[in-house]
């Protein structure tokens, strides 16, 4: 079976345009702070797209393109005025910057309270204990199709694969939350396939093009490929999923998988934010 993220998408905006559209009644428009520094093409790219998708569901966007020569003190000042604009819900600064951007100090400045993909100390730390905060969205997209596909995870054995901050810490930590019993696997993991192959489910986040394959899985495990690899200008994931198909229960296609729902889940969080500060809407 394959598990398409448009479906766990569209039921997702779904519920996220019906609650945009209440607050449009109350003229009330919640807005998205993009920030991109410097002339980076796929940043470029994400911004438009991020500010597009971003209107087309219902939200206002400023975004702040600064030069590459933008000193450190002329970014923060863009993320200082959206800390401090009531109208403003959410802030995403884009990788890469400039390398006179300092990154981790830069993503401190922002008010966790706008911080919508989890990127400040303090929201890791709400998060990971269970006190609030945002979870960075592909983790949540992970979660996202693991739940709209009723996939049981209590009791039920998952191996992530890779650890970063981002994607296999956070998700290792939502599979704990749903009481999933999880092994974090990476670089120096000793022998992968042994993990691999009494792994329930799998979710890959490794950034090498199809570093597991069938073989490596066990019969009727469910995978989620969240990397995104070129292979002779073809994007592919980190799993194998031709060898795959054949071993597993159910995979996410990359692309067409994770991919198309962790906007929607950067979206959420922009609600969420608000919801966050308006407790009684
Ligand atoms: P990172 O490079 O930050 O982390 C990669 C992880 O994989 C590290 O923990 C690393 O281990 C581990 N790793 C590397 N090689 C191996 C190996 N041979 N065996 C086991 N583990 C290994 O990547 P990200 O977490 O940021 O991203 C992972 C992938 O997900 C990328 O392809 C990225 O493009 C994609 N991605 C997709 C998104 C989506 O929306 N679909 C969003 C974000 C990322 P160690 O810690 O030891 O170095």
């Amino acid at each position: 079976m394959e598990l398409r993220g448009k479906a766990v998408a569209d039921a997702h905006k779904a519920v996220l345009n019906e609650r945009l559209v209440a607050l449009e009644s109350k003229g009330i428009v919640l807005t998205l702070g993009i920030l991109l520094v410097g002339d980076d093409k796929a940043a470029q790219m994400y911004a438009h797209f991020m500010e597009k998708t971003a209107k087309s569901a219902g939200f206002a966007v400023d975004l702040a393109h600064l030069p590459a020569s933008a000193s450190f003190d002329e970014v923060v000042q863009v993320i200082e005025r959206w800390n401090k604009t009531d109208t403003v819900y959410g802030v995403l600064p884009l990788m890469p910057m400039p390398p006179q951007i300092d990154r981790d100090a830069l993503i401190e400045r922002l008010a966790p309270e706008k911080d919508i993909d989890g990127l400040t100390s303090k929201n890791i730390g709400l998060a990971s204990a269970g006190k609030g905060g945002f979870w960075p969205c592909t983790p949540r997209a992970c979660m996202a199709i693991l739940e709209h596909y009723h996939i049981p995870l209590a009791g039920k054995e998952v191996v992530v694969v890779g650890r970063s901050q981002v994607v296999g810490k956070p998700v290792a930590l939502l599979l704990l939350e749903k009481h999933a019993t999880v092994t974090l696997c990476h670089s120096k993991t000793a022998d992968l396939t042994a993990h691999l192959k009494r792994a329930d489910i799998v979710i890959a986040a490794v950034g090498r093009a199809h570093v597991i394959t069938g073989d490596m899985l066990k019969k009727g495990a469910v995978v989620i490929d969240v990397g995104i690899n070129d292979l002779d200008g073809k994007t592919v994931g980190d799993v194998d999923y031709e060898s795959a198909l054949s071993v597993v229960g159910a995979i996410t296609p990359v692309p067409g998988g994770v991919g198309s729902v962790t906007t929607t889940m950067l979206l959420e969080n922009i609600y969420e934010a608000y919801h966050a500060r308006n407790v009684d809407c």
